[in-house]
C-alpha cells in the first residue's frame, strides 16, 4: 500500500514525481526539466531517499 495519495496511477516502466511548490504528482518515464502548472523543480516520489 502505497503511503501517499495516488490518484494516478503509473505504469511499471515510469516514476511518480511530485512538484515541490504545489505538490503537482505526475507519471512520466523521463525526468521532467519543471512542473507544467508552476514551472518548480519535481522531485522523484517513486525512489525512497535515504535518510
Ligand atoms: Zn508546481
Amino acid at each position: 500500500m502505497p503511503l501517499w495519495s495516488d490518484p494516478a496511477p503509473c505504469d511499471d516502466d515510469e516514476q511518480r514525481y511530485e512538484c515541490t511548490e504545489c505538490g503537482t504528482r505526475i507519471c512520466s518515464e523521463t525526468a521532467p526539466t519543471a512542473c507544467e502548472k508552476c514551472g518548480a523543480e519535481m522531485r522523484n516520489i517513486s525512489v525512497p531517499r535515504p535518510e
